[in-house]
């Protein structure tokens, strides 16, 4: 249940109910806003006079359902917005990986002729054997900020533990949580107290229930610039590295008004089915798509096989526009 408080309520009172609800009080300077478990479906007769509204819902999916804010919520990234009710659909383009000062600024300067807003590369690798390339760690979150110094692109990049989540929140413009990383409370509550936008990855083994769940972690803890991204789960199958699971996303359209982002590239785990999988998130009409490319995607350190060319990503690019016209997007 999520209850709205007057403003004139006492500190005494105000914790009454608190302590009654077991509940939570979240940031917020328009409001006095506390959060409780969905168990909790009303308030006490003896309370109504403190309080403005009340909602309740059928489970934890409170802060991030329609039913609490029917719009989608609006997240801006280095001056640009998604979600709300404007048209915009941000392409992430970018290795998986920070190599070099080289490989980011051929990048940088690919995608900045081309006049997208956001560039991705990870510099904290959570990789699945600890004999793969781990990234550059700090070396590659200055060589970002190098990149986003001289190009003006927003940088997305990953947060891997908590004990370097500080460092990277202020290097990152998008932080992203990898799907290894969702139930990772430490990220989770280092990103609730920060106001950068959080792009939280779905786990590929988690639920829709779940991933939404993570997002309630940072909301309920104070950030409210929280965008999902599906990036497909694991099934029986295994000709492809993933599932890309659209369900979810038109679930998520309906149900969640969070910006919602779709990564074709791990889903696919293989280059030659990244452009058709695009083209379909494209028709979705969500808030944006998040594709690997690597100026010589043959040498990638990390992701090799799902990484486009720079011509193949442009090919695709021209490929998109419609779509998004079709669906009232824009790319940006
Ligand atoms: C990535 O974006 O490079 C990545 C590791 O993705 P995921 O967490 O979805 O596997
Ligand atoms: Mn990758």
């Amino acid at each position: 249940m999520i209850i709205h408080i007057r403003k004139n309520i006492s500190e005494k009172k105000l914790q009454e109910i608190k302590e009654k609800y077991n509940a939570k009080q979240i940031l917020s300077d328009k409001q006095i806003v506390l959060i409780t478990s969905s168990a909790y479906k009303t308030v006490g007769t003896e309370y109504l006079q403190y309080i403005e509204s009340h909602y309740s819902f059928d489970n934890d999916i409170q802060l991030a359902s329609r039913e609490y804010i029917s719009q989608n919520r609006e997240v801006t990234i280095k001056h640009k917005t998604i979600g709300g009710n404007g048209e915009n659909t941000m392409l992430i383009a970018g290795p998986c990986a920070v190599e070099s000062q080289e490989q980011m600024e051929q990048t940088a300067q690919f995608l900045k002729t081309k006049g997208f807003t956001a560039i991705r590369a990870g510099s904290f690798k959570p990789r699945t054997s600890p004999y793969s390339f781990q990234g550059l760690e700090k070396e590659g979150l200055k060589i970002l900020s190098n990149i986003r110094e001289k190009y003006d692109l927003a940088i997305v990049t990953e947060v891997k533990d908590a004990t370097h989540a500080d460092l990277l929140i202020d290097f990152a413009d998008v932080v992203q949580i990898g799907a290894k990383s969702m139930y990772d409370h430490g990220i989770l509550k280092k990103c609730s107290q920060t106001q950068k936008p959080i792009m939280i990855k779905r786990g590929f083994g988690s639920t829709v229930q779940e991933f939404v769940q993570a997002a309630e972690f940072v909301l309920s803890g104070g950030n409210n610039n929280v965008i999902l991204c599906e990036r497909g789960i694991r099934t029986f199958e295994t000709k492809t590295r993933f599932t890309l699971d659209l369900c979810s996303v038109a679930y998520l359209k309906n149900h969640i008004n969070l910006p919602i982002i779709l990564d074709p590239s791990h889903a696919m785990g293989a280059a030659y089915g990244v452009p058709d999988l695009a083209r379909a998130c494209m028709a979705m009409g969500t808030d944006g798509l998040l594709i690997e490319i690597h100026p010589t995607p043959k040498n990638a350190k990390s992701d090799a096989a799902q990484q486009l060319s720079f011509d193949t990503f442009d090919k695709l690019y021209q490929s998109l526009i419609p779509i998004a016209n079709a669906v009232g997007k824009k790319i940006i």
